[in-house]
């Protein structure tokens, strides 16, 4: 396609035994270095594939202790690790460019990259199999002067943020400084109430307390001030109830403000704009004075899959994240060429299905038709602990699973026919249960992946190409993707949260951050 150069061969191709011994291997092509494509390298037996990354970023960056970074807790070099490094364990190969297009007919990646004229050059990169795992890029929301806002996404984010914190810190001390203009640079404002927000509004209070006060003693403490601007009605709602209390608990004693039901209009380079819903519904328009504001309100589809989703139709419906099947094949693409994990994907997991089979059961059990099954609101109890305990990030509160009975039961009866029930199900399978925006599971997806490509590539030691039902060499070999939510952290100013689902929650002090730290050095690479 358009006449671009193929990179058939790759210049280190030949360097030593290991390199010349992939040469001739299936092509394996990873577009990203970031969680996904990282843990996929670390379970991916050497030798088997002839292994690509091309990735604008030639660092895996470790991003749970990224908050810690801005304020210095943490040296940016201990939370990268070079792919090159990651990469020679399977003889791999890297191209630090960005991935354009996928051309999936003539199984080819476009690559962009700015050359040493500072020319654009692109060209393709050809593979047998291909793992997007690009992540995720932070949401707008179409809010106004972004430009005067910070982000907090990548090890260059953190720098500037640290920068400009001890700027602020610097110039509200020089004698020139009004008191107004020292109180604006000494405000301090976070936008969106989930982890990242809550854990780097929790570091920069401590900094700004502990730390700072020690050798900006002019700064008085009452001078400085956080405020962390929430849309919804409490912070870390994702979270289990308890633990979002907690958090909001802490925040109040620290003076940390928190602006729930607020929704930012514009950034300033002075102030921020926003509204707030009061309790009778009216909305208010609000303004704060801030000489630093923090943009975390979560996470959209990066140009790449934009652009991916669009080529491929109809087939993939879902605004958010690329739509694979079970065995994270990308829905819509020839079977077994094309994978996406990570942020940028997201399976489909036809809860509904599941759902349907398990009132098949009750139904059965009863000695009755499943068509003619009348819920109560008792059976219904039951299936919704079955949803909760299945996808236990997205349906938390069983509270929302109650309460969609009681929405569904159009006619009040106290009980769901088959058609109120699949109304019911179609929701939840929309809304409900996709799955989470984690390292974590990431993670996961990348050793699932690994696993399997590690038995593809042996397969003709065990199956005949024959025995294969429907030509789905996936699923012959492996089976499909389960997610296991293993719980969530989040650091809060000298203690921790921990929601670990099923209904266990524990918040604490000094023994919760260590634990806290040590889960995620147990689990850093190097
Ligand atoms: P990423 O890790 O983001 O990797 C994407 C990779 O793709 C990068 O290497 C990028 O350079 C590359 N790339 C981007 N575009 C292209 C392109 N066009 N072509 C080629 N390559 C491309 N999760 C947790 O589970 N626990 C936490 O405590 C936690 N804390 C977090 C704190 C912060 C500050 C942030 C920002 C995130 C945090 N997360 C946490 C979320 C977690 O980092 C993400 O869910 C995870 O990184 C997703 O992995 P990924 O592989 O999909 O994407
Ligand atoms: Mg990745
Ligand atoms: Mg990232
Ligand atoms: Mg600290
Ligand atoms: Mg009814």
């Amino acid at each position: 396609p358009n006449n671009l150069p193929i990179a058939e061969v790759f210049i280190d191709d030949e360097d030593c035994e290991a390199k010349k011994r992939t040469k001739d291997k299936p092509k394996l092509v990873i577009l990203g270095g970031g969680w996904g494509g990282v843990a996929l390298l670390k379970s991916l037996n050497p030798d088997d594939y002839h292994v690509t990354v091309i990735s604008p970023a030639n660092y895996f960056l470790f991003t749970p202790m990224l908050p810690s970074a801005t304020v210095g807790t943490l040296e940016f070099r201990s939370l990268v690790e070079p792919i090159r490094r990651i990469l020679s364990r399977v003889h791999g190969h890297f191209i630090r460019a960005k991935a354009e297009n996928v051309h999936f007919s003539e199984k080819l990646v476009e690559v962009s990259q700015i050359d040493s004229q500072g020319k654009e050059v692109r060209f393709h990169v050809p593979y047998d199999k291909l793992v997007i795992a690009v992540g995720s890029v932070t949401n707008p929301h179409g809010v106004k002067g972004l430009e005067n806002a910070f982000f907090l996404k990548d090890i260059n984010d953190a720098r500037k943020i640290r920068n400009q914190v001890i700027r602020n810190l610097e110039v509200a001390c020089l004698p020139t400084t009004s008191d107004e203009e020292r109180k604006r640079l000494l405000s301090f404002v976070v936008s969106g109430g989930g982890p990242t927000g809550v854990e780097f509004a929790a570091e920069l209070f401590d900094l700004l307390n502990e730390d700072l006060t020690r050798h900006f003693p002019r700064l008085l403490r009452n001078e400085i001030s956080v405020h962390l601007i929430q849309s919804r009605s409490h912070i870390l709602n994702t979270y289990d109830e308890t633990v979002s209390k907690y958090a909001e608990d802490r925040f109040a004693r620290d003076q940390v403000e928190v602006l729930t039901n607020s929704r930012v209009k514009e950034v300033c380079s002075d102030k921020i704009v926003f509204t707030q819903q009061q309790e009778d519904g009216s909305l208010v328009t609000k303004e704060l004075p801030a000489g630093f504001v923090l943009w975390s309100t979560g996470v959209s589809q990066t140009a790449l899959c934009q652009k991916l989703a669009q080529k491929l139709g109809n087939i993939q419906t879902n605004r958010h994240a690329l739509e694979t099947d079970t065995h994270l094949r990308l829905n819509g693409t020839p079977l077994g060429d094309v994978y996406a994990i990570g942020d940028c994907s997201t399976v489909q997991n036809n809860v509904a299905d599941h759902i349907i089979t398990f009132l098949r059961t009750l139904a059965w059990k009863r000695g009755k038709d499943p068509e003619t099954l009348q819920l109560h609101f008792k059976d219904w109890r039951e299936v919704a602990l079955d949803v909760k305990k299945r996808f236990p990030q997205s349906v938390n509160h069983l509270k929302r699973l109650d309460k969609l009975f009681a929405e569904f039961d159009k006619d009040q009866s106290g009980t769901l026919d088959f058609g109120e029930l699949r109304e019911l199900l179609s929701q939840i399978d929309n809304k409900l249960t996709s799955l989470p925006a984690t390292a974590q599971r990431a993670h996961q997806q990348g050793c699932y992946l690994a696993q399997k490509f590690n038995k593809l590539a042996h397969l003709s030691e065990g199956l005949s190409i024959n025995d294969i039902r429907d030509g789905d060499l996936d699923a012959a070999v492996y089976k499909a993707f389960e997610y296991h939510h293993l719980g969530s952290l989040a650091y809060i100013g000298n203690s921790a949260v921990f929601d670990l689902g099923e209904g266990w929650s524990a918040a604490g002090g000094l023994w919760a951050v260590y634990a806290w730290r040590s889960v995620y050095f147990a689990q850093s690479i190097s």
